[in-house]
């Protein structure tokens, strides 16, 4: 019997492909790039199933071109590239990969915690010039993380995971979630409203998902609440950021810093802020373990198989 067509854009861990073919004929874009949306348009035609990246967008125009197209699994948690109601509307299942990457991200927001606090890579940077003479009383000094404030927005799975390791450096965790049921979150944390985090947070760790309602939910209203000395932290989506007030924010020391793996234009980073000292510019990699990444790659297989053997994948979306 001839078996099904799964479409991958890029390369994911191989473990994930065999398990893949036993099911699919598994065809994986050959090229050294992003595919684009002209050349994904015309390869949804023929496939029953897609395997996706999060950047690569899956609007109305790519699911209406699709007529065998079962399932859009998508090789991340955040789904904010892909046209959900369309797929829906298609009966298309939409999958995603949650829970798997939580403690790798987790773990990445505190390296831009600690490298913003401490001035990590500005510290490198400084001996590699050859500028280090020795020790001296006032050489990059920073600020402590230990008992401080930290904010999270968005107490889900990576909010709490950022939120249980600063209990190791005894902050204070305060919160804002629109949604969770405060009597869900661990007693340690106190949930406040937005105003009340930018006012009292050292550090700022975002972790909502994009949505119409978290697009630009930080912009120039919310730097100006802020404490001079805080650190925003963003490993969710670029766009909850308005980036040109992150930009004005940090230029006018409205706030101390910045540390940032996701961006508004990816992967497009505006040349003022690559200018500026005090912020510390990842390539979008909060889940780029080699453990995490497999994890998730076997996760985006199962959502694929369990879709075309009928069954209920282990991540639906829709
Ligand atoms: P999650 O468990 O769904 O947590 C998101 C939390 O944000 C939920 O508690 C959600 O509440 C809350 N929320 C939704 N809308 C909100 C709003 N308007 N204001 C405040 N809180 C809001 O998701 P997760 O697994 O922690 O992942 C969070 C995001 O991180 C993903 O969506 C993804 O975009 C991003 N991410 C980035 C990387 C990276 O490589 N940098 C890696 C992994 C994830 P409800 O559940 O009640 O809606």
């Amino acid at each position: 019997m001839k078996k099904p067509k799964l479409f991958i854009t890029n390369y994911i861990p191989e473990p994930a492909i065999k398990r893949l073919e036993e099911v699919f004929e598994v065809e994986i874009f050959p090229e050294n790039r992003a595919i684009t949306h002209e050349e994904l348009r015309k390869k949804v035609k023929e496939i029953d199933a897609l395997i996706c990246l999060l950047t690569d967008n899956i609007d109305r125009e790519i699911i209406e071109a699709a007529p065998h197209l079962k399932c859009i699994s998508v090789y991340a948690v955040g789904y904010n590239n892909v046209d959900v109601e369309s797929a829906t509307e298609h009966n298309i299942v939409v999958c995603n990969t949650p829970g798997v990457l939580t403690e790798t991200t987790a773990d990445l927001a505190w390296a831009l915690i600690m490298s913003c606090a401490r001035r990590i890579v500005e510290a490198d940077r400084f001996v590699r010039e050859g500028k280090f003479r020795g020790w001296e009383p006032m050489l990059m000094l920073g600020n402590d993380i230990f008992g401080k404030t930290l904010g999270i927005i968005g107490m889900g799975r990576i909010g709490r995971a950022v939120a249980h390791r600063a209990l190791g450096f005894d902050m204070k965790v305060i919160y804002y979630d629109s949604q969770v049921d405060p009597e869900s979150v661990p007693t340690d944390y106190i949930a406040v409203d937005l105003t009340t985090l930018f006012h009292n947070s050292d550090f700022i760790s975002i972790h909502t998902p994009l949505t119409p309602e978290t697009r630009h939910l930080i912009g120039e209203k919310e730097f100006n609440l802020m404490k001079s000395t805080a650190i925003l932290i963003n490993t969710a989506r670029g766009p909850i950021i308005d980036e040109q007030a992150l930009i004005s924010a940090l230029k006018e020391n409205k706030i101390a810093g910045a540390g940032l793996d996701v961006y508004e234009n990816e992967p497009i980073i505006p040349e003022e802020l690559i200018a500026l000292s005090n912020v510390v510019l990842l390539p979008h990699i909060g889940s780029a373990s080699y453990e995490t990444r497999t994890k998730m790659a076997l996760l985006a297989a199962e959502n694929a198989i369990a879709v075309i053997e009928g069954k209920n994948p282990p991540a639906r979306v829709n």
